[in-house]
C-alpha cells in the first residue's frame, strides 16, 4: 500500500490511472533481490504497466524499504496456485544472519559525537564504496565504545545497497578457531575449505584482531587471507584495541598491511554524546525518562558505552521489579553500585584547570594560555595555588599547564594567593568554594 501510494503521489496519478493499474497489482514473492508482481490484468496490460511503472515502483520501492530490487511481473494466469509466497522482510534477515550481524547495531541507531566523528565518517565512506576507498579500514577505542557497533552497521549498510554482495563479520576469536580446526585436521580439504570461505568474500569484518596476535600460524594464514582479499580489491574492516603501532607482537609485514589504508580511533564520549546515547536508546526501547535522570546517569558514567547502556537497562528493569516510577531516587538507589559517589575523583591540573576556568567564567584555553589580561591573572594564580596544595605535581609542569615556562612563576603567583586569603576573607571563601567543586567529599 505504501509503495503504491508513494507512486500515486509522485506521479500525481489521476484517481483513474491508480485504480486501473496499480491497485490491482500484488507482491506475489520476493526472490534473492527481485519482487515479482502480480498482475491480475490481460497480456497487453502487462506491457503497459511494465513499460511505464516498473521504474517508478523500483524507485518507491526502494525508498520505502531501504533495499534496491529487480522487478518482474507476471500474470496471474501464470502463476502456480501453491507456490509459497514470501515477503520482503525473510529475504532481508536471511542476509543478515548469514553475516553473522546484530540487527540493532545500524548507523541509524550510532549516535556521532566528537569522540567518533572520524571513525564513522570513515565507516560511511567504506560502507558506500567498499574496497575502493580505504582499504583496509582499521577501527581501534577502549572496550565498550562502540567498534563493534561501527562495523555491524557497515555491513547493515552494504546489504542494504547491494543484498548479493558477501559480507561475513567475525571476531578474531571465531577466525582462529577456525583456522585452527582446519589445521588439526590435517587435510588439505579441511585447510583449501578454510581458504575458500575466507577468500571468496567481498566485505570481510574482523574484529578485535588483538586476539589473533601472538599466534603464529594464525599471523601466517591470516597474512595470506588479506592479500588474497586485498588483492582481489575487496573490502578488509578490521578492530582493535589498539593501534598497529601499539601491538607489539604483530609480525612486521602483518602491522605495514594493516596501516596501509586507513586508521581511525574511538575514544571515551563527552557528556552530550553521552546524553545522546542515553535518549537515543530509551526513544528505541520506547521509555520517556526525566532529563534529571538522564542527566544523573550521563554525569556518573562517563568511560564505556556499554557500561552506559547498562545503567539505564538496570534502571528501567528496577522499575519494572519494583512496580515504582522512574524518578532520581530510584535511580540512586538501584544504581548506586555502579554509581559510587564515594569513589574519589582524581584531582589533576587539568580538572583544577576546568573547575577554576567554569568559576570565573572564562575558557580553559585562555587560563591555560599566555596571555595577561586583568581578568584572567588573578584565575591562573588561583589555579597555581590549587595546584600546588592540592596534586603533587611538579611545579615546572603546573607552569606548562598555566602557560609559564618556568616555575619560579608557579611559586609566586601560588605564595601571592596563600598570603592573600589570610586577609581576604572573600578571596579564601572562593577558594573554598572552588577546593570543593574540585573535591566533594
Ligand atoms: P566495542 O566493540 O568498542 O567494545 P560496542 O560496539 O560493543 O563496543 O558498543 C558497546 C555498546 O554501546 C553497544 O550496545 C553499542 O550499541 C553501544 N554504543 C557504542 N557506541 C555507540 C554510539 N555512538 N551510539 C549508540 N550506541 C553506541
Ligand atoms: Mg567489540
Amino acid at each position: 500500500e505504501d509503495i503504491l501510494n508513494q507512486v500515486r503521489q509522485e506521479h500525481e496519478l489521476t484517481d483513474i490511472s491508480f485504480k486501473t493499474w496499480l491497485l490491482p497489482l500484488r507482491v506475489h514473492a520476493v526472490m534473492n533481490n527481485t519482487v515479482v508482481i502480480v498482475v491480475p490484468l490481460e497480456n497487453a496490460a502487462l506491457s503497459y504497466i511494465n513499460n511505464k511503472y516498473s521504474l517508478p515502483l523500483k524507485v518507491a520501492i526502494a525508498e520505502i524499504t531501504g533495499f534496491e530490487y529487480e522487478i518482474e511481473f507476471i500474470l496471474e494466469k501464470n502463476i502456480e496456485k501453491s507456490e509459497p509466497k514470501s515477503h520482503i522482510v525473510p529475504t532481508i534477515n536471511q542476509n543478515i544472519e548469514k553475516a553473522n550481524l546484530n540487527p540493532r547495531y545500524t548507523f541509524d541507531t550510532f549516535v556521532v559525537g566528537g569522540n567518533n566523528s572520524f571513525a564513522h565518517a570513515a565507516s560511511l565512506a567504506v560502507a558506500e564504496s567498499p574496497g575502493e576507498v580505504y582499504n583496509p579500514l582499521f577501527l581501534y577505542g577502549g572496550v565498550g565504545l562502540g567498534k563493534t557497533h561501527l562495523m555491524h552497521s557497515i555491513a547493515h549498510f552494504v546489504l542494504n545497497q547491494k543484498p548479493e554482495t558477501k559480507v561475513l563479520y567475525v571476531t578474531s576469536e571465531f577466525f582462529t578457531n577456525e583456522l585452527i580446526e582446519a589445521i588439526r585436521n590435517g587435510n588439505n580439504t579441511a585447510m583449501s575449505k578454510f581458504r575458500e570461505k575466507y577468500r571468496s568474500i567481498d566485505v570481510l569484518l574482523i574484529d578485535d584482531v588483538q586476539f589473533i596476535i601472538g599466534k603464529e600460524s594464525t599471523q601466517e594464514e591470516f597474512f595470506h587471507t588479506f592479500n588474497d582479499l586485498h588483492g582481489a580489491k575487496k573490502q578488509i574492516i578490521l578492530s582493535s584495541d589498539k593501534p598497529p603501532k601499539d601491538m607489539e607482537t604483530l609480525e612486521a609485514r602483518l602491522r605495514s598491511r594493516f596501516e596501509w589504508g586507513l586508521i581511525a580511533d574511538i575514544s571515551s564520549p563527552d557528556y552530550e554524546t553521552r546524553m545522546a546515547i542515553l535518549r537515543k536508546k530509551e526513544e528505541l526501547d520506547g521509555y520517556n525518562i526525566d532529563d534529571e535522570v538522564i542527566k544523573y546517569i550521563a554525569n556518573n558514567i562517563k568511560s564505556n558505552i556499554r557500561e552506559l547502556e547498562g545503567a539505564l537497562n538496570k534502571l528501567i528493569a528496577c522499575a519494572k521489579l519494583e512496580k515504582k516510577e522512574i524518578n532520581l531516587d530510584l535511580a540512586e538507589k538501584a544504581l548506586q553500585d555502579i554509581i559510587s559517589p564515594d569513589a574519589p575523583k582524581e584531582i589533576t591540573p587539568q580538572l583544577i584547570i576546568s573547575t577554576v576556568a567554569e568559576h570565573y567564567n572564562i575558557s580553559s584555553t585562555d587560563l591555560s594560555s599566555t596571555k595577561r589580561n586583568a581578568e584572567i591573572v588573578l584565575p591562573r594564580q588561583v589555579a597555581m595555588y590549587l595546584c600546588r596544595e592540592m596534586t603533587s605535581t611538579p611545579l615546572k609542569a603546573i607552569g606548562g599547564y598555566l602557560g609559564k615556562k618556568d616555575h619560579t612563576t608557579v611559586i609566586h603567583g601560588a605564595d601571592k594567593i596563600s598570603n592573600e586569603i589570610k586577609t581576604n576573607e572573600a578571596l579564601s571563601n572562593v577558594i573554598d568554594i572552588i577546593k570543593k567543586k574540585i573535591n566533594p567529599n
